[in-house]
């Protein structure tokens, strides 16, 4: 275990912004995890992992804890277990390799293993739930490991008990039901156009990762160069009344149909007619690229973040009657 003072946060958050913590606890395995217990405070610590979905809009006034990189995943009895430190794409790619299947089509999404669950990561058709068979956590109250089932984690769109609820977890590994026969899911057109350009017509685990991770290098900005974290908004569940009474104005409307005569829109289609797509304000705006993206063109705030995503939350609401729901965690 490693504590770092007064520590500079912008390399360890994708939008870059210059936030600072008091103390910053480097975590490498189990062992050290339980070795926090005497740094937490009445305020307790807040848990970093890539940094990929958090807004710092100030200082962190409470230990940061953060586990290492350094990739750990094995398999037994079916079960792949992976250190939560790991970071997610290695672990797809790693499974893809060994012609394990099930979190392919969640190829390039940046963040570690223990980021996946909190918000039930979800991308091309699947969401992260669909294979998770436990999270272990670390009470750093009680001072206890505890593995939570898959009904536990109280799942939902980009949702689980770990968002939804004030805890004293510390994500340790997590546990995938990762199947060398796991059907494939290739109901995206994108994903099927882009293994047609490439002559595959039977395509493996790995071929599916490697199209999904080059889409998405074609359609996101690249966060190393541009700074950003994903999607900045849910996208919004209507029910049909609203979406005949949208579909009857606006013949390009982009919604996928859910059970309950229910739909989800798409909150970048929202934008886009809102106006927000490529536009800029001081250092920050959204992505000419993609309008679900707020990039940081150099010195940002968190709070300048914060203020032109208002804007856009506003205006979406008067065009359409539509509040947005900020997807990244704001702190
Ligand atoms: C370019 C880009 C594309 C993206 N695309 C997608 C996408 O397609 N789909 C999608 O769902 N998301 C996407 N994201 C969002 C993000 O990558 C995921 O939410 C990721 O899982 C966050 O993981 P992280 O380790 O970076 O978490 P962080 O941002 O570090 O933390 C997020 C939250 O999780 C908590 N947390 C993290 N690790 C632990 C742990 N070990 N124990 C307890 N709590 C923990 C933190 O306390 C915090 O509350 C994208 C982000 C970027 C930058």
């Amino acid at each position: 275990m490693k504590v770092k003072e007064n520590f500079n946060l912008k390399k360890h958050n994708t939008l870059a912004l210059d936030c600072f913590c008091d103390q910053f606890i480097l975590v490498e395995n189990l062992h050290d995890v339980e070795q926090i217990v005497p740094f937490v405070g009445k305020q307790g610590i807040f848990v970093l992992g890539s940094g990929s979905n958090i807004v710092l809009t100030k200082n962190i006034e409470k230990p940061v804890v953060h586990l290492t990189s350094r990739f750990h995943a094995r398999v037994a009895d079916g079960i792949t277990v992976a250190w939560a430190g790991s970071k997610w794409n290695d672990l797809v790619m790693w499974a893809a390799k060994k012609g394990l299947g099930g979190i392919e089509n969640l190829a390039a999404i940046p963040g570690t293993v223990g980021g996946a669950p909190e918000q039930n990561i979800g991308a091309y058709g699947v969401e992260v739930k669909d294979t998770i068979v436990w999270v272990e956590v670390f009470n750093y109250r009680t001072n206890v490991f505890q593995r939570l089932s898959n009904a536990e984690c109280r799942f939902m769109y980009r949702s689980s008990i770990f968002r939804e609820t004030e805890n004293p977890w510390i994500i340790t590994r997590v546990a995938f039901e990762l199947r060398p026969n796991s059907e494939k899911n290739l109901s995206y057109d994108g994903i099927k156009a882009e293994l047609k350009s490439k002559d595959i017509l039977d395509p493996s685990y790995l071929d599916i990762a490697n199209a999904v991770s080059a889409i998405r290098q074609r359609k996101l900005p690249d966060y190393t160069e541009l700074p950003n974290v994903g999607s900045f908004y849910k996208n919004p569940i209507i029910d049909e009344k609203q979406y005949k009474k949208l579909s009857r104005k606006y013949d390009d409307i982009v919604a996928y149909p859910l059970e309950n005569n229910h739909f989800r829109l798409s909150a970048a289609w929202l934008l886009e007619k809102c106006g927000f797509k490529g536009h800029r304000m001081h250092e920050c705006g959204f992505s000419d690229k993609h309008a679900l993206v707020l990039v940081n063109y150099g010195n940002a705030t968190g709070r300048e973040i914060i203020s032109l995503s208002k804007e856009a939350i506003r205006s979406v609401n008067q065009k359409f009657k539509i509040k947005l729901k900020v997807e990244p965690q704001v702190l």
